[in-house]
């Protein structure tokens, strides 16, 4: 076996379970750490990503804005946040309104970090950030709360305006079996390719705010009793591209980015 090149694998990031690593996709290694992997019969996948210069990303007018750093903690209802069922889906609680600041295991969550995702896919922020976001509008920080009832550090990412369905040119989504109801959740995130929200420029009214959510809700809903044990599918997060500006050094820290397109 090629000396190292397994060895890079198994120290990458060892991300629930998996580890991970992070080539170049020309890098000489990839092929050498395949023909690896399939020889000692372990099991891998491929993510590709394009990494676009801070530049490049300007140039769009809109783009996801996601988090590479994943909490291992529940967010949603599970410790007894609130959520208003009135506009939900009766089916599953896809677009259940959060009514309560978040409660989560803040304690889990490695203090050094400006941004986290919860498992529900909450977006978490430290406060400088929430500061450096103050001059974009349709965006609110609502206070976390930890475990043991007092309030953290940490504030939640909120927007509530929703962009219209992404059009069918859009790239790296999927959608598997939504609820019949609703039809909008399931919707996933392609490994194969690279997410590229695409939208008709007609469809955008140009008086959306400058944070908006996607329409498609990511994940399976499930509505259950006790409400705490229900899950409601996020969106994801879309975005002037200012933001690049706005939030300046703090994009170091786990922040990513994909291209919006308005055709
Ligand atoms: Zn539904």
């Amino acid at each position: 076996m090629d000396a190292g090149i397994l060895d890079l694998a198994v120290a990458g990031t060892n991300y629930l379970s998996y580890h991970s690593v992070k080539l170049e996709s020309d890098s000489a290694s990839l092929p050498v750490l395949r023909t690896n992997l399939m020889a000692a019969g372990i099991e891998w996948l491929e993510d590709f990503e394009h990494e676009y210069s801070q530049d490049e990303l300007r140039s769009f007018p809109l783009l996801r804005f996601g988090l590479t750093s994943q909490a291992e903690v529940r967010g949603g209802p599970a410790y007894g946040t609130k959520f208003d069922l009135s506009g939900a889906c009766e089916r599953c609680g896809t677009l259940a309104r959060q009514i309560s600041p978040l409660i989560t295991d803040t304690s889990a969550i490695p203090s050094e970090w400006r941004f986290t995702l919860t498992l529900d896919r909450e977006f978490l922020v430290s406060s400088e950030v929430a500061d450096s976001f103050r001059s974009l509008t349709g965006v609110e920080f609502w206070e976390v709360y930890a475990l043991d009832g007092t309030r953290s550090s940490w504030l939640q990412l909120i927007s509530t305006t929703s962009m219209p369905p992404a059009s069918r040119a859009s790239k790296g989504l999927l959608q598997e079996d939504p609820c019949p109801k609703c039809m909008r959740d399931g919707w996933f995130h392609s490994a194969k390719e690279p997410v590229a929200f695409v939208y008709a420029k007609s469809a955008v009214a140009a008086s959306l705010p400058d944070v908006r959510v996607t329409y498609e809700r990511f994940g399976r809903s499930t509505l259950a009793q006790p409400q705490t044990d229900s899950h409601f599918a996020p969106p994801d997060l879309i975005v002037v591209s200012d933001v690049i500006d706005v939030l300046g050094d703090f994009i170091g820290d786990g922040v990513e980015f994909d291209p919006v397109r308005l055709v």
